[in-house]
């Protein structure tokens, strides 16, 4: 119950053992439109230009970074928690500059100072912010962001890492254009996977540009020789074979919940634990309507040794919860409700090892 990898559900761990056979086998390339198929579901879009990335959310986030931004252009990037940060390190290492929003952390991110610094810098190429902040627990309105994007003529990054299957996300509704995520969080699978989404906006970027994307491995023109729909299959890498029968079958699992039925489920849950750690007299960092089902950020009540709890409940109730990051070490917790954790048994066990290890 940590800020992922969550759980991984037993039919994810058993289609990862299945044998390994080619990158270019027919059965192979079948299951890879399966995958797309599948991804368009669940981040929702019709975007030709969506698949998963092999390599974890940060190549994911970079694959956006690169493809879109070029040496001296602007983008204007929100940070309310670590990977706000992150972003912001991936706009200076294109060779372009990033101006920074700035908020509180455990906040959202606020719209208002985004639409003036989007006022101040008309030739912002790109937006970009994270959906669910997985180092605080907050979350930000991407369908205002997105819109504010739109209106100011820049393309919008969203960060999805936390939120893909667990709290609704539209990207074709709110013109979301390049979309990244993870897997190993309300997706619950294995850790190593980035599914990515480009709307046809970003797709026109990238065919824009005037200088070659810096990175060979993530340049999506080149990638899409393999992926891209009616491609020759034209050896790219190699695909990391057993992870993606382990997101195929996440993302089959998916589907037969029901996205909406994900959605919901998540919030059922969150709501259940937020009742037992209230009734504690913990307390939650994130305003009710801003927080996040999946990632529960609360305060460490006073006294309590953090790390020693942490240990404790590791070690007694093989129980894992998250440090806090950055500003909030020592002085948050982060629990995680995300796909497969986030049942009602997990909460149960949490609220009784937490009551046994803070006696
Ligand atoms: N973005 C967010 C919001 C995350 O929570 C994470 C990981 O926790 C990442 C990006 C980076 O993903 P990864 O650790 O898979 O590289």
């Amino acid at each position: 119950m940590g800020p992922g990898p969550s759980d991984v559900h037993p039919r994810i761990l058993e289609a990862l053992g299945r044998p390994t056979i080619g990158h270019l086998d027919p059965d192979f390339v079948a299951m890879m439109d399966e995958i797309k198929t599948l991804l368009k579901y669940a981040f929702q879009t019709d975007n030709e230009l969506t698949l998963p990335v092999s390599a974890p959310g940060s190549a994911g986030m970079e694959a956006c970074f690169v493809n879109l931004l070029e040496p001296g252009d602007k983008a204007v990037v929100c940070v309310n928690g670590v990977f706000g940060n992150r972003m912001v390190e991936n706009v200076t290492r294109c060779g372009a500059t990033a101006v920074r929003v700035d908020q509180e952390w455990g906040k959202p991110v606020d719209p208002d100072a985004v639409s003036a610094a989007l006022e101040a810098n008309p030739d912002a190429k790109v937006l970009a912010f994270v959906h669910a902040e997985t180092s605080t627990g907050a979350r930000s309105d991407a369908e205002t962001l997105c819109n504010l994007a739109q209106r100011h003529g820049c393309l919008s990054i969203v960060d999805t890492v936390t939120s893909l299957g667990g709290i609704p996300l539209y990207v074709d509704r709110w013109k979301a254009d390049a979309v990244y995520s993870g897997t190993q969080k309300c997706l619950s699978c294995t850790p190593g996977l980035s599914p990515v989404t480009f709307s046809d906006a970003a797709v026109a970027a990238i065919k824009a540009r005037k200088h070659p994307v810096q990175s060979w491995f993530l340049d999506m023109n080149l990638i899409l020789g393999y992926w891209g729909e009616g491609a020759k299959r034209a050896y790219h890498h190699t695909a990391p074979i057993n992870a993606l029968y382990a997101l195929h079958e996440s993302l089959v699992m998916l589907q037969e919940e029901g996205l909406e039925n994900a959605w919901q489920r998540h919030a059922t849950m969150h709501r259940a634990l937020a009742a037992g750690l209230q009734s504690m007299g913990i307390e939650f960092v994130v305003a009710e309507a801003a927080r996040l089902p999946q990632l529960n950020s609360v305060y460490i009540p006073e006294g309590i040794d953090d790390a020693q709890v942490r240990q404790y409940l590791l070690s007694k109730h093989n129980l894992e919860i998250g440090a806090g990051l950055g500003d909030f070490a020592g002085k948050v917790w982060r629990i995680g409700l995300m796909g497969y954790s986030a049942r009602r048994e997990n909460i149960e066990l949490l609220i009784r090892a937490l009551s046994d290890a803070m006696r």
